[in-house]
């Protein structure tokens, strides 16, 4: 099946409040512009320089999701243009992505990592650091941010059941933020799901799901 097919098979099983975002890492633009062509406009990479790379030749109403480990150093390149950070991890991050955002006269929408416990990344905040966060007095001073949910990536296992048992734990977590009240937060996007895993993210309430290999084949 060409790409097109694929993005139809996928978006058929997402319903009415779940986006599909296509992960387009190591992939040509030539792959992303069949993508776009088949009305995908949401798009993740994971590194600066390829996203900053894809973002100067493609169609400028695409929007550009960072979904990788985002350094610090770094924001400045993607701050002009990126429509949401999903793996903001550290409030130093956060405060980095404010200035830069301040600079580009801009509010950037931002998602705090959840760690998983038996997940392999190192990146991430467990449940007590994204409290910390959210409830930090410096984040009064953030104008230039918003925190509009949080991602998490599921164990990888073939046992569905743990899968599922993390992404429901995950949505619970996300419902209680709901009752944070603060000028810089809004609960509302939940990140979870990818090619081995989207159905069952889907079914415990995923809003945006992170498909790649599924849609342009293996890496
Ligand atoms: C690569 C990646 C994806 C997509 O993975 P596939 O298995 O190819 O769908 C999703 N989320 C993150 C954070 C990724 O790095």
């Amino acid at each position: 099946m060409g790409v097109s097919e694929n993005i139809e098979m996928v978006k058929a099983g997402l319903g009415d409040v779940t986006k599909l975002i296509a992960v387009t890492k190591t992939k040509p633009a030539e792959l992303i512009m069949e993508a776009y062509e088949a009305g995908v406009v949401d798009f993740g990479e994971n590194k600066v320089q390829e996203m900053v790379s894809k973002y100067e030749k493609m169609p400028k109403d695409i929007r550009w999701h960072q979904i990788g480990h985002l350094q610090t150093n770094k924001v400045k390149y993607i701050a002009p243009f990126v429509f949401l950070i999903h793996s903001v991890d550290s409030l130093k991050l956060l405060k980095e992505i404010n200035k830069q955002a301040l600079a580009n006269n801009r509010v950037i929408d931002c998602l705090l990592q959840v760690y998983i416990a038996r997940e392999e990344t190192k990146f991430g905040l467990s449940r007590e650091e994204i409290i910390e966060i959210l409830t930090a007095p410096d984040l009064d001073h953030l104008q230039n941010i918003c925190i509009t949910g949080l991602m998490g990536m599921a164990s990888n296992t073939e046992n569905t059941e743990v899968i599922r048992n993390e992404f429901a734990g995950l949505k619970l977590f996300f419902e209680e933020l709901k009752s944070i009240s603060h000028p810089r937060i809004q609960m509302k996007e939940l990140s979870m799901g990818m090619s081995g895993d989207y159905p069952v993210a889907v079914e415990e309430g995923s809003t945006l799901v992170r498909v790649g290999s599924l849609l342009f084949g293996e890496r």
